[in-house]
């Protein structure tokens, strides 16, 4: 995950609780990806390393155990750097280009200067991230498959070339719920329309009383489609238990919208409160070092194991 900004819901639903339960079955490395993070906020990177020790705070408050996985800093383990090298030269320009992640990515990130030589390796990189765990299998959703497919080309060419060290992973599609933001477009810092972790109970209610609802219904009076509108998804992620009512009152408009969301706003703020609290304790407690600097041992030899066979079967050692 990149340290770009505060994590918002949409990370909770989208990526974290996955996380958790992959935890259970895997051995899972998750990794605070400062160099990803640095490859688009190069002009302003200081917000990168607060934002890192921030975001691991999430992630332990949401249930994601160092007893059970992996949690490292990426630029801690300088052999991603180092293996990202040796693989660059085993990818054309030709294949970064036609990524269509890359292309999309540059329309999103506006504002900066992505038109750069770091930022269109930013696939191979990601193959160094999974091939130096020699990671079998890779969460992923539908948008990110492409990078799955680059990083075994190059294990295969890699292969290849030098002997089989490299394992190919698996994209594994995990199924997960996509929460938009309270415009209704992608959650995203950039369009300031997402809804923190950390947020206390007024500002959920502020965000939750701006979101959009159902565009037809423009009278109290009219019906409403609860399918289509976002604050009833937010219900179906974080209130399931009250979903179908709020369906039902909906429908027949005997539920206002100004009301739905005064509830929603409170469900939300009931299921965020414990993650707060336990993210201000797992912050006063000094943890995250602690854990970052374990992980940071137990990642560093991994990788240093695969690095040390790469030069061997490259013959640069
Ligand atoms: Fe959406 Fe609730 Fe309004 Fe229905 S009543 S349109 S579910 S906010």
């Amino acid at each position: 995950m990149r340290p770009t900004g505060k994590l918002h819901i949409g990370h909770l639903v989208g990526a974290l609780d996955n996380w958790r339960t992959l935890q259970e079955k895997y051995d899972c490395f998750y990794m605070a990806a400062d160099w990803h993070a640095f490859m688009s906020e190069y002009e302003e990177p200081g917000v990168i390393a607060a934002y890192i020790e921030d975001n691991v705070a999430d992630w332990i408050a949401c249930g994601i155990d160092s007893d059970k996985c992996t949690m490292f800093v990426q630029s801690q383990v300088p052999q991603h750097a180092e293996l990202h090298l040796v693989l660059s030269n085993l990818v054309s320009l030709a294949r970064l280009e036609r990524c269509p992640t890359y292309k999309e990515q540059l329309k999103e990130l506006k504002g900066r200067n992505l038109a750069t030589f770091g930022f269109l390796g930013y696939p191979v990189l990601q193959a160094a991230d999974i091939l130096l765990y020699k990671g079998q299998v890779v969460p992923v959703g539908t948008d990110q498959l492409p990078h799955i497919e680059i990083t075994r080309e190059i294990a295969r060419r890699f292969n290849s070339l030098y002997g089989g060290i490299l394992a190919e992973p698996e994209g594994k599609l995990t199924e997960t719920s996509r929460l938009l933001g309270t415009d209704g477009r992608k959650m995203s810092k950039s369009y300031d329309n997402a809804i923190n972790l950390s947020d206390d109970p007024e500002t959920i209610k502020k965000r939750v009383t701006g979101m959009f609802t159902d565009p037809q219904r423009k009278r109290r009076t009219d019906v409403g489609r609860p399918e289509v509108c976002n604050v009833h998804a937010y219900f179906g992620a974080f209130a399931p238990d009250r979903a179908d009512t709020a369906a039902e009152e909906c429908r027949t408009a005997s539920r206002g919208c100004t009301d739905c969301k005064a509830e929603m706003a409170e469900c939300l703020a009931d299921f965020l409160s414990p993650i707060r609290t336990r993210r201000e304790e797992v912050l006063s407690s000094g943890k995250v070092r602690e854990i970052l600097e374990a992980g940071r041992e137990k990642a560093s030899s991994v990788a240093s194991d695969t690095m040390n066979q790469v030069m061997k079967a490259t013959g640069l050692r």
